[in-house]
């Protein structure tokens, strides 16, 4: 893979000061990947110590504009795995907006009318997925009575988006190929979207509304000079990409840090699109705790 996009680290730490110092900075980060490692399931996921305390520590100092965190789960869930309420939380890839200390999630009009085929699509490929034969994810015949796949998949139900999770089948790539195929089937002629991230398949309205355009539209609302992003998967490069154009367009914008997380399963793009990438979560840990250090 090319470097050529990276920054250097003494070259990264340094423009990031000179951010930091001249005002105006916001901190984002999604959630899964980046400041929790990747689980089993969902429901397994944590949030390390450390990564809380940074966090925390970040937000009272006063020093940066906004802290937010932009995730794929719900805006709920989000703040309930961070554990930190006084932070802004944006969910659903940004459809859902949670203000510090609220709690009631506003979702962005355009996506509100897809929650019912939403919830129908996630309903039909259940169905589809629990009933086709066990060797489809990657179970021996013998060993799957009741098929394996009914503890195997997870279904999750976020409300405005769905997600089929396929990490715990014996065969990922058997069991992904059942599940596209599935919501896809799904999703005909509804105009949902399907999207992928690690080891999971999305259901998605068909708005276009992302990380990216959720990044954008933040850094504008709370007119940021300079902001950095973290972020370990594709949906994550719609938020790299973000910081590129608020860059080229100027008006009181200055500079993006695309910051990508490294892990076995990284899609090149989240390489060729960053500015830097820190090693896994504990690579966030030092980043953050290192930039708690500064302000
Ligand atoms: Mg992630």
């Amino acid at each position: 893979m090319l470097d050529g996009n990276l920054k250097t680290p003494t070259q990264f730490y340094r423009e990031i000061l000179e951010a930091l110092q001249a005002g105006g900075m916001g901190l984002t980060s999604d959630i899964d990947g980046t400041l929790s490692p990747i689980a089993a399931s969902p429901s397994e996921s944590f949030v390390p110590e450390g990564v809380r305390t940074a966090l925390a520590k970040l937000h009272a100092s006063g020093k940066l504009k906004l802290v937010a965190m932009i995730s794929g789960r719900s805006p709920i869930d989000g703040r309930r795995l961070v554990g930190l309420p006084q932070l802004f939380y944006l969910g659903n890839h940004g459809m859902e907006a949670l203000e510090p200390n609220r709690d009631n999630p506003v979702p962005a009009p355009p996506v509100v009318r897809y929650k019912p085929l939403v919830a129908a699509a996630l309903d039909f490929t259940r169905h589809k997925l629990l009933a086709l034969p066990a060797d489809h994810f990657g179970f021996s015949g013998e060993s799957t009575t009741p098929p394996g796949q009914e503890a195997a998949l997870l279904f999750e139900d976020k409300g405005l988006t769905a997600s089929i999770h396929y990490r715990l089948c014996p065969n990922p790539v058997l069991a992904r190929q059942a599940v596209v195929s599935a919501v896809q089937e799904a999703c005909t002629n509804t105009g949902l979207i399907i999207s992928e991230g690690r080891m999971v398949v999305e259901i998605r309205p068909p708005v276009e509304i992302n990380k990216g355009t959720a990044l954008y539209d933040l850094s504008r609302q709370y007119g940021l000079k300079s902001l950095v992003f973290l972020g370990d998967d594709l949906t994550d490069v719609d938020a790299f990409l973000a910081l590129r154009k608020l860059e080229q367009e100027g008006g009181g914008f200055q500079k993006g840090f695309a910051i990508g997380v490294k892990s076995p399963e990284m899609n090149p793009k989240v390489h060729e699109s960053a500015d830097f990438l820190v090693d896994g979560v504990p690579g966030v840990q030092a980043f953050l705790t290192w930039l708690a250090e500064q302000v």
